[in-house]
């Protein structure tokens, strides 16, 4: 696997990027990459359009795609507040009832709260309709902020969808709605159980919000968590140098990903990528499913 180039986290239209699956794995060949993984929020429905779109390309080279999911999860910060943490979890089995079921209460609380703020933004006059927005989402899709700050992107209210996050949707924004999300020790639980594995994503991306301590990083170890996102665009080097002493003392596999988002970013696919032997330790922990290709 040595020269295999390998980006662990990407969305598509099944959550909140603007590639379709096959478009994911196309754009991805374009970039010189040889594996992703499918990391939708909330939902594995873009597992079987990736796998097709392999298949297709059976003969004109080898492309893996590692089927995954992103979770919001509710998590202690270490100091005495519950904060939001985004975990990617791996090779699991998308059939394992409990986790099934918290993917489907969640992708249903998503919509809702996606179509609230686009109410109340409505309501307060600007031009967004929420029953455009929620008709533009392939069925039992997960909502997301995204697609509200799209719509106000079209509609001309912003420039881009960072404007809208910056302005409007943010934590701190008047519009924004919080979600009931998994706690935490419960999602690697769930999703080990479904014989996967979990990788905590961006643990220290201040920007976008309140982060754990490195304590709360070594308790969530000891609960099964198997790996961190170490290269992201949301962490600076000094951050990445931090985290990597922390995986080092803790024993956790580290990733490396762009979060690409498409157009919903600007973010390239392959801006950061994940070491051969890190695929290698995840795909050993796990039993749930197989990659792709
Ligand atoms: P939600 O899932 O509805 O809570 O929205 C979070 C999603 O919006 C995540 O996929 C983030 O990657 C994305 N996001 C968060 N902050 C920003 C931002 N400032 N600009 C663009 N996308 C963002
Ligand atoms: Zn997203
Ligand atoms: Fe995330
Ligand atoms: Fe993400």
């Amino acid at each position: 696997m040595v020269g295999v180039r390998i980006d662990l986290h990407t969305h598509s239209t099944e959550s909140d990027g603007t590639d379709t699956p096959a478009e994911l794995v196309a754009t991805a060949i374009d970039a010189g990459l040889d594996v992703i993984a499918l990391t939708d929020h909330d939902t594995t429905a873009g597992w079987a359009a990736a796998e097709r779109a392999v298949r297709d390309r059976a003969g004109s080279g080898r492309f893996q795609v590692v089927p995954g999911a992103e979770l919001s999860c509710s998590c202690p910060d270490g100091s005495g507040r519950k904060i939001t943490v985004h975990l990617l979890a791996y090779l699991f089995d998308p059939n394992a009832p409990a986790l099934a079921r918290e993917q489907s209460r969640l992708r249903a609380e998503r919509r809702e709260r996606l179509y609230e703020m686009a109410r109340h933004m409505a309501g307060d006059g600007f031009p967004v309709d929420p029953d455009a927005i929620m008709a533009g989402l392939p069925p039992d899709s997960p909502g997301g902020r995204p697609h509200l700050a799209r719509a106000l992107v079209n509609a001309g209210t912003v420039a881009s969808v960072d404007e809208a996050f910056a302005k409007y949707l943010g934590g701190r924004g008047r519009y924004y709605l919080p979600r009931t999300d998994t706690p935490v020790h419960r999602a690697i639980e769930m999703i080990a159980e479904a014989g996967g594995v979990t990788v905590l994503a961006h643990p220290f991306a201040t920007a976008r919000g309140p982060v754990v301590t490195a304590d709360v990083i070594a308790d969530l170890t000891g609960r099964g968590l198997s790996g961190i996102e170490i290269d992201h665009p949301d962490h600076d080097p000094e951050t990445r140098a931090r985290l990597r002493g922390l995986a080092v003392e803790l024993d956790l596999i580290t990733t490396g990903s762009s979060d690409y988002h498409g157009t919903n970013k600007t973010i390239r696919i392959g801006q950061e990528t994940t070491p051969p032997d890190s695929l290698d330790r995840l795909i050993e922990r796990s039993s749930g499913s197989a990659v792709i290709g």
